[in-house]
């Protein structure tokens, strides 16, 4: 089934067919440090329309109080049991299971700091780098502590050899709990390089540990599972709006949403074409178009 692009014709109906509307934010509400088109005027009507609104992001290196922040600075009428991260995500759950010991965590400060808001002790951020070879490494000190529960993995440039090797021990102890925000392959840029994301991190766990991460971010249901706890959401009259269709397509898909592709993000007019080939629909969207003021901009009309 192809991708239906929105226009003037069907903008209202469109709109007036959903309570709910999640957003992805990179991509979707902004490239970078610059807002997209009517972005902040779209959400905003939508909202003052009496749609629930949600913004739900795989960024696990800002806590909900700092993506609340950025927003509102932007001009979001944004509140902060709007925003799910996916960090907030792990550290919630991790709170819901009563979680006593200690994270190993191979992350970022945002990270660590959710982590903190809901009372969870984990290891120290930050560098830990190899000052030997891998022999003497692990014939030494490695010092591997006792009281870790829980393998947590976010987005961490101090990725190491010693991080890796560390949590796979972890992980052996089949009582070690093994979590990630999200399993993203790269970010996107604004400027044409390959940039590793998460997802490079937790396949380098898995790898060794010979285990699979529990991942919360999109495309997992879990994001929506928390959605749906805190207030009433129909699924069939929810829109999950994304500019990536691995990650928030297969997100709507998988939770039974209708979904809107944006191409202002990663994911452009040739992939869609490609996907469609393939037939992987999974990752095409129920409707496209060029950004998310174009919403907007139809209604208009
Ligand atoms: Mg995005």
């Amino acid at each position: 089934m192809a991708a239906v692009k929105l226009s003037k014709e069907i903008a209202r109906v469109f709109v007036n067919s959903f309570d709910t509307v999640l957003f992805d934010c990179d991509g979707v509400l902004w490239a970078g440090s610059k807002v997209l088109h009517r972005a902040v005027e779209t959400v905003n009507y939508l909202k003052d329309s009496g749609k629930q609104i949600f913004y739900v992001t795989n960024n696990s290196t800002k806590t909900r109080a700092q993506y609340l922040e950025k927003l509102t600075k932007l001009g979001f009428n944004a509140d902060e049991k709007e925003i799910a991260t996916s960090g907030y995500l792990v550290a919630s759950y991790l709170e819901s299971i009563n979680f006593q010991q200690t994270v190993y965590l191979i992350g970022s400060k945002g990270f660590a700091e959710e982590l903190q808001n809901h009372g969870i002790k984990h290891t120290q951020i930050g560098p830990d780098t190899m000052a030997t070879d891998m022999p003497s490494y692990v014939n030494g000190q490695i010092g591997l502590e006792s009281e870790i529960g829980a393998v947590v993995i976010g987005f961490d440039e101090h990725l190491s050899y010693p991080k890796i090797l560390k949590a796979a021990n972890y992980l052996a102890n089949p009582n070690c709990l093994f979590l990630a925000s999200n399993a993203d392959e790269t970010f996107p840029m604004e400027i044409p390089l390959v940039v590793p994301g998460t997802g490079v991190m937790v396949k380098a766990v898995e790898t060794a540990s010979q285990r699979t991460a529990k991942v919360f971010g999109k495309p997992s249901v879990a994001m929506f599972e928390a959605i749906a706890k805190q207030c009433k959401i129909n699924p069939q009259r929810t829109l999950m709006i994304g500019d990536r269709c691995n990650t928030d397509i297969s997100f709507g898909k998988n939770c039974q949403l209708t979904t809107l592709l944006v191409l202002s993000g990663v994911t452009s007019l040739k992939h869609l074409e490609q996907y469609k080939h393939k037939e992987e629909h999974i990752l095409v969207p129920d409707f496209y178009t060029d950004v998310l003021g174009d919403i907007l901009d139809f209604l208009e009309q």
